[in-house]
């Protein structure tokens, strides 16, 4: 696994002291380059914080269009149900329908737990993390009429109850909030600048003792050298709107322009420093 030439997302669900959550972190070999928690309801099973762990995942590659991924999860019971022919849960067969749409390749790899994995490892630590999110970020709860409806039977049902839930608009509205607000600044390229810095060299020197000098050899490789000053990156900064130099990394990032050709920049900064790993 260790070979592989890709990017590797690593899932995981924990339950830990009534509370759950789970995770997913992105990898291109050691390289961190981004992450999710989220903190489901208290009564989900870590059977479902594992599959929506997978799911968002999943939702993730598709918004930020990142090629072939690896999805790997430790999950034996999530995994089995994704490739199963028969199917009756709508979420399981929602996620088999997003991956086969999915225009790159979605890989899904099970892993052993426990056994000292590097992306198991730090997805393991995530999920644990993510129970302690103070506010559920999604939320599968059925309504008090549900739950007076359908007696016992949701109780002993009650995951399966919750997935079917997620046909109505709440599932959607939860789902779809998180997403927004992931997507202020939920762009896996745009995250290397604003939390992640797993593509430039400074950042890389500190935590893997790698040569901190940009490719450029002019200067460190840090996050505003290669943004605001490198020559390697001159020709994506040719249509930026005058003043950019003075504009703080924030407002760069939220003009338009200046955005779309970070993009570029990253997605180019991303392919050539991950092969030189
Ligand atoms: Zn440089």
């Amino acid at each position: 696994m260790e070979e592989m030439k890709c990017l590797m997302i690593f899932t995981d669900g924990s339950k830990m002291d009534g509370r759950v959550g789970c995770t997913f972190v992105v990898f291109y070999n050691k390289t961190e380059l981004d992450y999710r928690k989220f903190r489901l309801n208290d009564s989900s099973t870590v059977f479902m914080a594992e599959v929506i762990a997978i799911q968002q995942a999943v939702q993730y590659v598709k918004a930020n269009d990142l090629g072939q991924v690896n999805i790997i999860s430790d999950s034996r019971s999530a995994l089995m149900a994704l490739s199963a022919v028969e199917e009756a849960r709508d979420i399981i067969n929602n996620i088999k329908e997003d991956i086969k749409e999915y225009k790159g390749k979605i890989a899904l790899t099970w892993i052993r737990a426990h056994m000292g994995n590097f992306g198991n490892e730090r997805a393991d630590q995530l999920a644990e993390e993510a129970t302690l999110i103070s506010d559920e970020t999604i939320s599968f709860v059925p309504s008090r009429n549900q739950i007076r409806n359908e007696g016992n039977k949701i109780i002993k049902d009650l995951w399966q109850n919750r997935w079917n839930d997620s046909k109505n608009a709440r599932w959607n509205k939860n789902l779809t909030d998180k997403v927004n607000v992931d997507r202020l600044y939920g762009d896996f390229y745009i995250n290397q600048i604003l939390t992640a810095h797993g593509v430039f060299r400074e950042h890389q020197a500190r935590f893997f003792k790698k040569m901190s000098l940009c490719s450029c050899g002019q200067e460190t490789g840090s996050v505003l050298h290669v943004i605001k000053e490198c020559e390697i990156w001159t020709s994506y900064r040719k249509n930026w709107p005058s003043g950019w130099q003075l504009m703080s990394l924030k407002d760069s990032i939220n003009n338009a322009v200046i955005r779309i050709s970070l993009r570029e920049l990253l997605h180019e900064l991303l392919i050539k420093e991950l092969d030189l790993l």
